[in-house]
């Protein structure tokens, strides 16, 4: 169901790639792909780019929404190699993503920590992006909806009011990268189920909430997933690389699917 709350969003996460020249590139072609498309367009590049993305993708005011791959829950201190929310709010960022799987499952951040993340961004002003998903082990032995609920309850905790910005990412770690998408059937039952579980503590945020589909999108698959009533835009990692595979999956429209 594409409201003007839940207009899709299609979220580009570049992870550990790309030098300066390809980040230049690749955001001013996000740029023009921004004027094209009614849905809405994010970049998550690396920390080092994130200065040069947000100026290539327009300065203050552009349509590209430039947001950090995560975020220190402290705003200062001895934490090298970590990056405050304050830090990425001052540079002109607009959001974060909290708890993708690899920071989550490579870096070991535990649902407190990705809770605490959560919390610093929006002291700062950024949306975050709460990314949450099970493990093919954790989907083998049936835990999806446990595992997810987990993941979900404890962001949800840190919301101070029903005004607080949010935007979820269902991403299933066996997706992710492995060119074995979720089916649309699965992702459809995972968001109606995150979506049921927003409703529990808030039904006024589960109605307009964003609820991102992320794992081995592609320009084939992504017709799929937006036809499903409970997606509303996809997090895209190897695709997004790419602007010839990452602009037709920015452009696809909400229910256009086949059948
Ligand atoms: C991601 O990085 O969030 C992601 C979904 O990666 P990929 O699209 O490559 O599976």
């Amino acid at each position: 169901m594409t409201t003007p709350e839940r207009r899709p969003l299609v979220a580009g996460n570049w992870k550990m790639n790309g030098g300066r020249a390809d980040a230049r590139g690749w955001a001013e072609a996000a740029r023009v792909v921004a004027d094209q498309t009614s849905n809405e367009v994010a970049l998550f590049p690396p920390y080092p780019w994130l200065g040069l993305v947000l100026e290539a993708v327009g300065g203050a005011g552009a349509k590209v929404v430039v947001g950090g791959q995560a975020c220190h829950p402290e705003p200062s201190g001895a934490f090298t190699g970590a990056v405050s929310a304050g830090m990425l709010a001052d540079l002109g960022c607009k959001s974060v993503l909290c708890g993708h799987s690899e920071r989550r499952h490579v870096f070991g951040e535990s649902d407190d920590f990705v809770a605490k993340s959560m919390a610093a961004a929006l002291e700062a002003g950024l949306v975050p992006v709460l990314c949450v998903g099970e493990t093919a082990e954790e989907r083998e032995a049936g835990q999806t909806e446990a595992v997810v609920a987990r993941q979900l309850d404890a962001g949800l905790a840190v919301l101070r009011s029903g005004d607080d910005p949010l935007i979820v990412a269902y991403e299933p770690v066996w997706a992710i990268g492995t060119g074995n998408p979720a089916t649309p059937k699965e992702a459809a039952e995972a968001h109606a189920f995150i979506r049921q579980r927003i409703a529990e503590r808030d039904p006024e945020r589960a109605a307009t909430v964003r609820i991102l589909y992320g794992g081995s999108v592609k320009p084939s698959n992504i017709d799929g997933f937006l036809a499903v009533p409970d997606v509303d835009g996809a997090l895209v990692g190897g695709a997004s690389l790419d602007p010839e595979t990452f602009a037709p999956i920015a452009c696809a429209k909400a229910g256009t699917a086949d059948g």
